[in-house]
């Protein structure tokens, strides 16, 4: 018997007729249901470009910022981050580097990229830095992706632009801004992008991705967040 890895109670095995004739292993769950209640979805009224919970289904305002210079991502988040059980997992799983706790989301995260899968999606991981790597040990993405095929096309740059951004040309601002290195394959033509990453918050380091894999020559890039 496994115990939830939120509120350390252990966990009922429900077990299914649907599973009993099935040959696959024993079903494995790592958050209670109660704890899982603590975490606020999203639901079904959201902001189409980003995710955000909100009461109607327009586009928010940073959405329609972006939209003048870029393709809208419509990225898709699981829950809400300004709440506090969100911050509180957030906090103990990358910043303090339980890595346990990669367990509580991986089957929302991987349930929620499966249609993606299913429709040819390439998954890309947004990279976490060198620095940040070397103290914690792992990606806090690629924790959750455990068991699925995704690729790493990017590297953190280890130090970039300082000039002032408004001495450049938009050019440039773009190229020596962007905090990736693209190390993926040499065209992406005709190839549809999934990113994903941990939190939405202004949305910059997602369309940084998103501008080089256009450049690339991808179709069409869109995202997925535990938290917006
Ligand atoms: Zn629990
Ligand atoms: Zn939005």
């Amino acid at each position: 018997m496994n115990e939830c890895l939120w509120c350390h109670q252990k966990l009922p095995l429900r077990l299914t007729w649907d599973w009993l004739f099935s040959l696959k292993p024993l079903p494995q769950n790592y958050i209670c249901a109660s704890c899982l209640k603590m975490f606020e979805k999203t639901g079904d009224k959201v902001c189409p470009g980003c995710g955000r919970k909100q009461d109607n289904m327009n586009l928010c305002l940073d959405c329609s910022k972006w939209q003048h210079d870029h393709h809208l991502l419509h990225n898709k988040a699981l829950f809400v981050y300004q709440q506090a059980a969100m911050k509180e997992y957030i906090e103990q799983y990358k910043f303090m580097g339980n890595y346990q706790l990669r367990r509580l989301f991986q089957k929302q995260i991987q349930a929620a990229i499966t249609p993606y899968l299913k429709k040819a999606f390439t998954v890309v991981v947004i990279p976490v830095d060198q620095e940040t790597f070397e103290t914690r040990g792992f990606n806090q993405v690629c924790g959750w992706l455990e068991g699925i095929e995704y690729q790493s096309y990017f590297e953190m740059k280890k130090k970039y632009g300082r000039q002032k951004q408004s001495t450049k040309t938009r050019c440039q601002r773009l190229a020596t801004k962007n905090p990736f290195k693209y190390t993926g394959p040499e065209t992406l033509k005709e190839k549809k992008i999934l990113l994903v990453d941990d939190i939405y918050t202004t949305g910059r380091t997602l369309y940084y991705a998103q501008e080089i894999l256009e450049e690339k020559g991808a179709d069409f890039v869109t995202s997925l967040t535990l938290a917006r």
